[in-house]
């Protein structure tokens, strides 16, 4: 699928199996995706923007690289919580926004009861983190709400994700980069990815 990134990596597939086992606790589930979503990582950056730049080591003058832009991490709460403090300690002078997003129960559209983002957006390369794209509601109104905050370079980092949500992600936001380490099966009625791993913050936080 255009845009969607499938990251096949033995490590990350070994660690996603650990997470879908229902035997698998808060603690070790912290853990696991803390692991997987610093190896997601590498491959999400892979195309960040870079300058030259030249330093002086010990010894002579040395070509390198820089980072072009700055980066804001952007977990969508609570489960992209989970992937957050990973990514951090890679990338540790990242910003940090958070979006509050829960899904209304009847109509499974995802609704906003937090939003805390810094501005000038467009300057920064956004790292949206959501480890579970379901029914592609809440990516795609996260998406909409950087767009409106002028953000420019927005990619998503996901761990699981539903045809139905990349397919309603790609209608409306066509040139997200979307990093999943697996597309499953279907979502079921009652809006949760199968075989998935269940309700990742519930997973995650034992509640
Ligand atoms: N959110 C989850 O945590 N799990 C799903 O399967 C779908 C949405």
């Amino acid at each position: 699928m255009k845009g969607v990134t499938v990251i096949t990596h033995p490590l990350v597939q070994h660690n996603l199996t650990r997470l879908r086992d229902h035997r698998t606790r808060p603690q070790e589930f912290r853990r696991v995706l803390g692991q997987v979503a610093a190896l997601m990582l590498y491959e999400a950056t892979r195309s960040f923007a870079v300058r030259r730049t030249s330093v002086e080591t010990p010894l002579a003058p040395a070509q390198g690289f820089s980072l072009s832009r700055e980066v804001v991490l952007v977990p969508v709460l609570r489960a992209g919580l989970g992937m957050l403090d990973a990514i951090l300690q890679l990338i540790p002078n990242a910003r940090v926004g958070f979006i509050g997003l829960k899904r209304e129960e009847t109509t499974l559209r995802a609704q906003f009861y937090h939003k805390s983002l810094p501005k000038d957006l467009h300057r920064f390369e956004v790292i949206l983190i959501d480890p579970m794209l379901a029914t592609g509601g809440s990516t795609v109104a996260a998406v909409n709400l950087l767009s409106e905050l002028r953000a420019r370079h927005v990619r998503l980092v996901n761990l699981v994700a539903a045809p139905e949500g990349i397919r309603h992600v790609r209608r409306h936001c066509p040139d997200l980069p979307i990093f999943t380490a697996a597309v499953d099966r279907k979502l079921n009625d009652r809006g949760y990815i199968v075989p998935g791993l269940g309700d990742a913050g519930d997973r995650l936080f034992g509640v």
